[in-house]
């Protein structure tokens, strides 16, 4: 399977910084030759005229989140089944600024992979421990705390994406170095094997924490590494496209 390189624009932007971004990753994708997946994860506003644009780029468009109810009394949420509808393919749930500003836990978040898998989604489902739990010498246990109380159980493997994301990589400019970020993915993988079987090998494991363009290429490189969540990175197309062309 091809990796995966996805975009987490997070709360950034205006419409027009989003379809400006758009399509200029439209006019680079034009040329082919991708070895990676590419997906950009705009805040909800902005995916239906994301969306619009990449239509015929090979670009997906993915959510930052969703509930994990179909459809009803849940005001400023937004369904799978919504995102589904504005073209979007995957989802990114449990990020750990949810499970941080939201009070999300794993149970959620499971319920939400579930939701998106229903609603045709591709769940990206996020991991990481906090400096402290790292310090502590705990980084493994709680990642696989966290796999094993967020993912789905028995679900194809071509429907899921992992995401490794140490929090006190994200947005610091601190990234893991590639030996930790080999025995966390490897830590994934084993955990997934139990949930998912013998599809587990196919189960892409992105790595997120401070992605660029300079490191990149080595982080890519680690054992059951699949692709990378990028976010301050993915705002800038020429930084992104670089990233993309690393893999
Ligand atoms: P960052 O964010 O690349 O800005 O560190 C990654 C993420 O939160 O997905």
């Amino acid at each position: 399977m091809k990796p995966l390189i996805a975009g987490n624009w997070k709360m950034n932007g205006l419409l027009a910084d989003a379809t400006a971004l758009a399509e200029d990753l439209k006019a680079r994708a034009a040329a082919g030759g991708l070895a990676c997946e590419l997906l950009v994860c705009p805040p909800y506003p902005h995916i239906g005229p994301v969306a619009d644009i990449l239509s015929e780029s090979g670009v997906q468009v993915g959510g930052q989140d969703c509930h994990n109810a179909g459809s009803g009394a849940h005001t400023g949420d937004i369904s799978g089944a919504m995102l589904r509808d504005m073209g979007c393919s995957h989802v990114i749930l449990g990020h750990s600024e949810r499970r941080a500003d939201h009070g999300e836990n794993d149970a959620v978040v499971r319920a939400k992979a579930e939701a998106a898998l229903a609603a045709g989604l591709i769940p990206i489902v996020c991991v990481g421990e906090t400096a402290a739990e790292r310090s502590a010498g705990q980084a493994l246990a709680v990642i696989a705390r966290q796999v094993k109380g967020s993912v789905p159980v028995g679900m194809a493997a071509e429907r899921l994406v992992v995401a490794y994301e140490p929090v006190w990589a994200i947005g610091t400019g601190q990234t893991a170095t590639p030996g930790d970020v080999a025995e966390a993915h490897t830590e994934i993988r084993r955990v997934l094997v139990g949930l998912v079987g013998e599809g587990a090998e196919q189960v892409r494991i992105l790595y997120g924490g401070s992605v660029k363009p300079a490191n990149a290429r080595e982080l890519m490189a680690q054992h059951n590494v699949g692709g990378a969540l990028v976010g301050g990175a993915s705002l800038k197309a020429e930084d992104f496209w670089a990233i993309a062309t690393s893999c």
